[in-house]
């Protein structure tokens, strides 16, 4: 089964974008914007949500209005650049649970290797939505996905800022059955595993570590 991409090409997206990938642009401003443009990349993830009418009077009427379809969700940061998406996501789900998932490479075998995670109970009644600003080698990706799943939630979406076909390539032979929502798949891998032209890193640019 071949997996979804969905990028979204909306022009407010793309422009918030290339200020993020100017290297003029300072700490508070990529963080602010990273903040923005998770709004926007959330507002395409939740398009399909379900919803159902409910009773209402407005000043003017009695009305069936829709009303979101009691989602439960869960938002997933991998740690720590996650945290940057984590942020504008919550300002639109404000009533999201979250979870963090923290991962590193060994040096040696070059896996990825679990130092913390804590997600909320009841993980099958809800639907989670992981993020990670930059989809790169997919490694991690695709490690946080397999760990979430043995956690079982109803649902899994899959967002980031940057992707590159190689990343999308390993994350969707793991994990097929798994969405990936993008602001842009960008041409290419590096030989030090950074997308070109990307943004550089997205940890230390947001946190201001370099
Ligand atoms: N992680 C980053 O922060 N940037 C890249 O380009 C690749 C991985």
């Amino acid at each position: 089964m071949a997996g979804s991409v969905h990028v979204i090409d909306h022009p407010l997206v793309q422009h918030k974008l290339t200020l993020m990938r100017s290297k003029e642009t300072s700490t508070s401003t990529f963080r602010n914007l990273l903040r923005e443009i998770s709004m926007l990349l959330g507002y395409e993830v939740c398009r399909d949500f379900p919803t159902t009418r409910i009773a209402i009077e407005t000043p003017i009427a009695p009305m069936m209005a829709p009303r979101l379809d009691g989602k439960k969700i869960v938002l997933i940061s991998i740690l720590r650049a996650g945290n940057g998406i984590l942020d504008g996501m919550l300002a639109l789900l404000p009533s999201a649970r979250v979870g963090h998932i923290g991962l590193y490479r060994d040096p040696k075998t070059l896996e990825a290797v679990e130092y913390f995670y804590k997600v909320p109970d009841n993980m099958g009644d809800r639907d989670a939505i992981v993020v990670d600003p930059m989809l790169a080698t997919g490694n991690s990706a695709v490690a946080a996905i397999t760990r979430v799943k043995q956690s079982g939630p109803r649902s899994i979406k899959f967002v980031c800022l940057l992707t590159c076909p190689e990343g999308v390539k390993v994350f969707h032979a793991a994990h097929p059955d798994v969405p990936i929502y993008t602001a842009s798949v960008d041409e290419r891998l590096n030989d030090k595993s950074y997308i070109v032209p990307g943004l550089g890193d997205a940890g230390d640019r947001l946190f201001g570590t370099k």
